[in-house]
């Protein structure tokens, strides 16, 4: 089954609707990243949610979902942008990937004790102007209800959100969610009937292990409402990292450790957090920029 995510609205219950499976986007973080299980389960949702708002972007905009907890997990990351007009990219990444935990309770993932308390922050990024940061602290470190939460708190969109991971013994047998929120100008009815629709809807991994599409999903939460539909989109993990950017990183490290760095080895690799891309910068490379530094410090002085 292709990752899509598919956004429709429900116009006589006055709600907006956008469903996704993101299988392959999620073994793919999983893959680069070595995740194990839990973490699979945290940075899996995390994208899948940062996949469901990036289909609502426009042109050169991105979102940036973090959450820093005190968890073992420590700090994780998602992002996603349109490449194109016809397609979502996404990508992510967590400071501790080898994290896994003991199931929970309910015998799912425990990516709430994984994550611990702490908070979200979204960034949006336009194609003008200055970029809009929301941060909510975290309701239950589950992800979708921090998704939810922000939304509501930060945007005044209420809104329902469920992202869910399933696993095989050979690491993701399917992931997906879906997000619902009011429209603009809806009343209080509407409001009613997203949370009637909500309670109606399965756990997301269960409608995932029937083998439901981003299709179904849409379906099984607008119920008896007519479906509008707006856009389908394929998605897919990629990275905005390039050798210039990497090169920007390092010097923030300064010309004297720069030079250190040069002195010590022949080479030197930089390994993007995200895609995990490894760039390798040869000592002249280093040495060069630790000139331009030096040649900029002298130009300011
Ligand atoms: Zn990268």
């Amino acid at each position: 089954m292709l990752d899509l995510v598919l956004s429709a609205t429900a116009p006589d219950a006055g709600i907006s609707i956008t469903a996704a499976i993101t299988t392959d986007l999620v073994r793919e973080a999983r893959a680069r990243h070595d995740l194990a299980p839990t973490a699979t389960a945290a940075v899996g949702r995390l994208i899948t949610g940062a996949a469901l708002l990036g289909a609502n972007l426009k042109g050169s905009e991105r979102i940036t979902l973090q959450i820093a907890g005190d968890g073992p997990l420590g700090a994780l990351a998602a992002d996603a942008w349109l490449p194109g007009e016809d397609r979502v990219a996404a990508r992510a990444y967590t400071r501790h990937p080898h994290v896994d935990l003991p199931l929970n309770a309910n015998g799912k993932f425990d990516v709430a004790g994984a994550i611990g308390a702490g908070s979200l922050q979204v960034t949006k990024s336009y194609e003008v102007g200055q970029p809009y940061v929301g941060v909510v602290a975290l309701i239950s470190g589950e992800i979708a209800e921090d998704l939810a939460a922000y939304l509501i708190n930060s945007e005044q969109i209420p809104s329902v959100v469920a992202l869910g991971v399933l696993a095989n013994p050979d690491g993701v047998a399917a992931a997906g969610g879906v997000i619902a929120h009011v429209l603009p100008g809806a009343d209080e009815r509407a409001i009613a009937m997203l949370e009637e629709r909500a309670l109606a809807l399965p756990p997301i991994t269960t409608l995932i292990a029937r083998g439901a599409d981003a299709h179904a999903i849409l379906h099984e939460l607008a119920g008896p409402f007519e479906l509008r539909a707006h856009r389908t989109m394929p998605v897919h993990f990629d990275c905005l990292c390039n050798r210039e950017k990497v090169a920007t990183a390092l010097l923030s490290l300064g010309e004297q450790q720069l030079r250190a760095m040069a002195r010590e080895s022949v080479e030197t690799e930089a390994i993007c957090d995200f895609c995990t891309t490894p760039y390798i910068f040869l000592a002249g490379d280093l040495f060069a920029l630790a000139d331009r530094l030096e040649a900029q410090a002298s130009e300011s002085s």
